[in-house]
């Protein structure tokens, strides 16, 4: 019986190549601090301190508490300058970075009707951003953050994708069993992996990432219109519109 829908929001609500996108973030980031410390210094600490907090397995930290803890050991004496360049970064210069990205409430419109159908839905992005800058891409997908029963960002989580624990908080918030949901996104390695836990995986097309040719399958493949004529024909549902 299928309870809820997870959805990624990187490449499969939001139509946008991760990589690219990610290439003019951390440029702009980096510029932003670049009076306190030299842009490709900044980089290397950054990337070693995001593949510290995606590797870390430690339950009683947060993404941001592990992130922070990596970069206060690297540069313990600019951390007190540096922190309130990357928050106004992601009050103000992040939004500039959705400029070129087009405008399309396809998604939105997605989500609501699967909302409306009683399903759960979980914005599932991978949580290694601040939430503001969570919210600032759903608002680029004109997503509205009410029609979520949880949005996982690196203040709320413990873990990172591609960990199985990721997708375990995520059931434990919204007191779900594998079985019961669906995965929706365009990273193989990422998203389709929880498919190992028993969750049903639909693999978005379009801005498909797939590394490597590993053994990891999934149990759907498509458009979003594919994927929506998929859930909206779903009889087996509980939900409160459940007829
Ligand atoms: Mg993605």
């Amino acid at each position: 019986m299928l309870r809820a829908v997870l959805f990624d929001l990187d490449g499969t609500l939001l139509p946008l190549d991760t990589r690219s996108f990610l290439k003019k973030y951390t440029a702009a980031l980096s510029k932003k601090i670049s009076a306190v410390m030299e842009p490709d210094e900044f980089l290397d600490h950054l990337f070693y301190a995001t593949e510290k907090m995606i590797e870390d397995l430690n339950s009683r930290m947060t993404n941001e508490e592990v992130f922070w803890m990596h970069m206060s050991q690297r540069v313990p004496d600019k951390i007190e300058t540096l922190l309130p360049l990357v928050n106004e970064f992601y009050e103000k210069d992040f939004k500039l970075l959705g400029r070129d990205i087009p405008a399309d409430t396809k998604a939105s419109e997605l989500v609501r009707k699967v909302k409306r159908k009683g399903f759960k839905i979980v914005l599932a992005t991978n949580p290694v951003f601040p939430e503001k800058a969570v919210l600032e891409r759903m608002r680029w997908a004109f997503l509205n953050p009410e029609d979520f029963d949880l949005i996982t960002t690196y203040e709320n989580m413990h873990f990172c994708k591609p960990h199985l624990e990721y997708y375990k908080e995520v059931l434990d918030k919204i007191n779900e069993v594998p079985e019961n949901c669906l995965m929706v996104g365009n990273d193989v390695e990422e998203d389709m992996v929880v498919k190992k836990m028993g969750m049903k995986t639909f693999l978005v097309e379009d801005f498909v990432i797939s590394r490597k040719n590993g053994s990891i399958s999934w149990d759907y493949q498509g458009t979003l219109e594919d994927l929506e004529k998929l859930l909206l024909s779903c009889q087996h549902l509980q939900g409160k519109d459940h007829r």
